[in-house]
């Protein structure tokens, strides 16, 4: 039942009524967002966001009164409930305002009669402005991003409002759709002259773009935001900023202002990301190599997953940006794997250390809420807990000199987390008004009122036995419900009973409900107790909250450092496990990797007890570039991605699958590999390989890493040999790269004697009783051949396809040994003969023979010789056969 409570006088007549005239005034403001209508217990939704959000919500559409001759549709969702409905409208890509009532109807009802409850919208909620638990991915970072555009620059501003975390950064034109899925952000927003300008990479982004005025994107207005924002005289203070960043950082502040309705959530201090300290590495890549879900679009499978050994949310939140962006800069590198080595050294005090982050709840996001008033107890609790945590740990890795600087950056708050312990109950309710939370014995005066509270509920109990008494009524009860507040319940059979001075407030079926004065004033005593201790609490809750906003900096400074340590920790951890090796990481131009493994490919093996074959890997000086031949199955793919893998763990900090790792930092990682198509953009498969490959042979440089799985197998044989030929050299000759090419053109080795820097290696296999064994190593030199009529047996092609395949490439080999022919259907008289055969062979051809001469044969006319002799012909026939077919295998 909707409580209807609501000041607004129930059901609406036929005319726009005042309230509808309100809804429409607000919804007016807000067209962009479905407006959730605070009406009592419910929101409600009219008009078309109601049309729009019942199926989205998958409740009813129902209707209220009428407008303009028509029914007003309508539906609602209950207050208590409403984070479970934003989360799905939010997924589903709406934008949501919230309009509360913003007094109580009985206020509104003394100001008159019919007086509407004031209303107006407190928050307008859009994917990348979310701090709830509930509408947030514990694990994934949830940026809000603005690119801006000035003088032909564009910049990039990204802010996370459930953790305070400000960050700018210059973009490159062709590299944005790179930088934004970098970010996966959950929502960007974008200058309305950009919009078409660069609709290709808005596509390729993950989150809800949000187009705004350009007037939104004005440096100038945007410097005094943020001078504003930080207390700073000038912006030089903060950093050196290129204005097209300062516009991007200023649209996020207003939109910020915009959807928080004035109310500015804490932020660190803008921060920005230095052109080309960050590994370039652009969507198809990233979506190929699965660096975060896999291909499916699960996190199973994906390099993230196979890494994350973290056991906060925050840790795995670090572990998600550090995958997505890994480092240019070797010191830096340095520095996180010397934190990652130090825990791997520190053995059993690794695990020690993780036992304690365990405890550790989600103190930045905590705080975030805390900040903008949207903060419960459990906030505050969590915040205390945090900050021991962080004193606990400060003290376990002081003896670890290379944790020295994460040490160094928790700062001391013991002090904050003192008094917030003292002032809290351990378990607390999630909402301050629903009080409880602070500790008893903490204050004289809330111990009195809430001793006061209890006591007058003693009294009710007491007076419950003395009515009984007075009464004869054993059955006699006092209860207490919303409506009526305390009543006195008596059942009908005793109703001649009740004294006279008993107040009637309702008649049941069973039994009459009554109030007597003595109760109604316990009631009041009791009420104005509780009152008063809530608010006494609240304000308490105030005080505690303002605290900690003091220290905020520090707070906040003390979960990033809490999220580092569980990283370094986490990373370690999986070393260990894993068999990782630290890399060596500098600025020159080497790739070698000793017994590289594929860190997903080879934790799946182990859990089906197999193991992983390790590879060498050399791209330093004179074999750059890779051509990588072998048969199908044999680990082609596998090996070229386990070294596109290897260079983003070790540019991350983290340990790597080998026995010895030295890279030369890699700035751009590109990888073309697996096919698909992409029909919603228009392009075929081929389409997607060709668009891909162009961006690589134009943005690869000599430091780039590229991999290039079967390059022009989309098209006529010919033509795709022509361009993985043509493709080979530019890399060579123009890119300079480093590279590993894969591929069934076996043609393509010939380039080695042309291309000096082009070494050819082939995957291993051993042929035994007719099978092919893989080996899964490779090993300098070039295949003759790639066993695909094999692989295609083990995935269980019938039979007779396989051996009409064997006997046409039998054919065409022949063919090609002869005459070579220029194009394959150039060479007519092989084709000719091959297509004068029939399609495939008759079903079975040995058996037709057997059975042939055995319809022949009538066994009553043969004697015991030419029985046997039968025997042996049938034989034959078998063996002939026999032999025919393996010789087409
Ligand atoms: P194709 O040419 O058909 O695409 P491929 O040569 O690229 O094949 P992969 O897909 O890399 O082959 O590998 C096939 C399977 O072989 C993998 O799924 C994996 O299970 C196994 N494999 C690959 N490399 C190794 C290895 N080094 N050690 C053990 N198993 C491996």
């Amino acid at each position: 039942m909707r409580n209807e409570s609501n000041g607004d006088g129930g059901s609406e007549p036929a005319r726009a009524s005042p309230m509808i005239a309100q809804y429409q005034a607000l919804k007016q403001a807000h067209p962009e967002a479905l407006l959730f209508f605070r009406m009592g217990d419910f929101y409600e939704l009219f008009f078309a966001d109601a049309v729009a959000a019942a199926p989205a919500l998958d409740i009813a559409l129902t209707k209220r009164g009428r407008h303009a001759g028509e029914d007003i549709p309508m539906c609602g969702v209950p207050v208590h409930s409403a984070e479970l409905y934003l989360h799905r409208l939010i997924r589903k890509g709406f934008k949501v305002a919230i309009c509360e009532q913003l007094e109580d109807p009985a206020e509104a009802r003394r100001r008159g009669g019919k007086t509407l409850v004031r209303r107006d919208v407190v928050r307008i909620v859009t994917p990348g402005t979310l701090t709830e638990d509930g509408l947030l991915e514990a694990r994934q970072s949830n940026w809000l991003v603005a690119v801006a555009m000035v003088a032909g620059e564009l910049g990039l501003a990204r802010v996370d409002i459930s953790t305070g975390a400000f960050l700018t950064e210059p973009v490159a034109r062709a590299m944005l759709a790179a930088g934004l899925a970098r970010l996966a952000a959950g929502e960007i927003l974008v200058p309305q002259k950009l919009l078409a300008e660069q609709a290709e990479a808005w596509r390729e982004a993950a989150g809800t773009v949000t187009p705004l005025a350009d007037a939104s994107f004005d440096s100038g207005l945007a410097e005094r935001r943020l001078r504003k924002a930080f207390g700073v005289a000038t912006l030089d203070g903060l950093g050196a900023f290129g204005r097209a960043e300062v516009a991007a950082a200023g649209a996020l502040l207003g939109y910020l202002e915009l959807t928080q309705k004035g109310l500015l959530p804490r932020l660190d201090r803008p921060r920005r990301v230095e052109p080309d300290t960050v590994m370039l590495i652009d969507p198809a890549t990233r979506r190929n190599l699965e660096l975060h879900d896999s291909l499916g679009g699960t996190r199973e499978g994906s390099l993230l997953a196979a890494l994350d050994r973290t056991v906060s949310s925050a840790g795995g939140r670090l572990l998600a940006e550090r995958l997505a962006a890994p480092l240019t800069r070797p010191e830096a590198i340095r520095a996180r794997l010397d934190e990652v080595e130090s825990f791997v050294e520190a053995g059993e005090r690794c695990g020690d250390v993780r036992a304690v982050l365990r405890r550790c709840p989600d103190l930045g996001r905590a705080l975030a809420r805390l900040a903008l008033g949207r903060g419960g107890p459990r906030d505050l609790l969590a915040v205390t807990a945090g900050l021991e945590v962080a004193a606990h740990l400060r003290a376990l890795i002081a003896p670890e000199p290379a944790l020295g600087r994460i040490a160094g950056a928790l700062p001391h708050l013991d002090a904050l987390a003192e008094r917030l312990r003292r002032s809290l109950e351990d378990e607390a309710p999630l909402l301050a008004r629903d009080g409880g939370f602070i500790r008893a014995g903490l204050q004289v005066g809330l111990d009195e009122l809430r001793q006061l509270r209890d006591q007058s509920r003693r009294h009710v109990a007491a007076l419950e036995e003395r009515y009984r008494r007075e009464t004869a009524i054993p059955s006699l009860k006092i209860r207490h419900n919303n409506l009526l507040g305390y009543y006195i319940e008596v059942t009908a059979t005793h109703a001649a009973r009740v004294p006279p001075a008993y107040v009637q407030r309702q008649s049941m079926a069973g039994a009459t409900r009554y109030s007597t004065q003595e109760l109604a004033e316990l009631e009041s005593r009791i009420a104005s107790a509780a009152d008063r201790a809530l608010a006494l609490e609240l304000e308490l809750f105030e005080e505690l909250r303002r605290l900690v906003l003091a220290d905020g900096e520090a707070v906040a400074a003390t979960a990033a450092g809490l999220a580092e340590l569980d990283l370094a920790a986490a990373l370690a951890t999986l070393a260990v496990e894993q068999r990782y090796r630290r890399p060596h990481v500098d600025e020159s131009g080497a790739f070698a990797i000793r017994g590289g493994r594929h860190p997903v490919v080879e934790q799946a093996l182990t859990r089906t007890s197999q193991s992983f074959v390790g590879n060498d890997c050399d791209l330093g000086g004179a074999g750059a570039l890779w051509l990588l031949t072998g048969p199908n199955m044999a680990g082609k793919s596998t090996f070229l991605r386990q070294n596109a893998l290897i260079a983003i763990m070790a540019q991350m900090g983290s340990f790597v699958p080998a026995t010895a790792a030295h890279i030369g930092i890699v700035d751009r990682l590109f990888s073309r590999v697996g096919a698909a198509d992409d029909l919603a953009r228009g392009r075929s498969t081929f389409m997607v390989e060709m668009v891909e490959t162009a961006g690589i042979l134009n943005l690869a440089g000599p430091r780039s890493l590229v991999i290039l799985d079967e390059l022009g197998r989309g098209t006529a044989t010919y033509d795709g040999l022509s361009l993985a030929w043509a493709v080979v050299e530019h890399l060579h000759e123009v890119n300079r790269c480093r590279g590993l090419f894969a591929t069934h053109f076996h043609e393509l080795t010939a380039l080695a004697a042309k291309l000096p820097r082009l070494a050819c290696h082939t995957m291993r296999v051993k042929e035994w009783k007719k099978e092919v064994v893989f080996l899964h190593e490779v090993a300098p030199g070039t295949a003759d051949r790639s066993y695909g009529i094999h692989v295609a047996r083990l995935a269980g092609l019938p039979e007779r396809v396989l051996r009409r395949a064997a006997t046409v490439l039998k054919r065409l080999e022949e063919g090609e040994a002869g005459s070579a022919p220029s194009r394959l259907a150039d060479d007519l008289p092989l084709f000719a003969a091959m297509l004068a055969e029939p399609p495939s062979e008759p079903e079975s051809p040995r058996i037709s023979a057997v059975e042939r001469i055995l319809a022949a044969t009538d066994p009553d006319e043969l004697t015991a010789r030419a029985a046997l002799e039968l025997v042996y012909r049938l034989k034959k026939c078998l063996v002939d056969a026999e032999g025919e077919g393996q010789m087409d295998a």
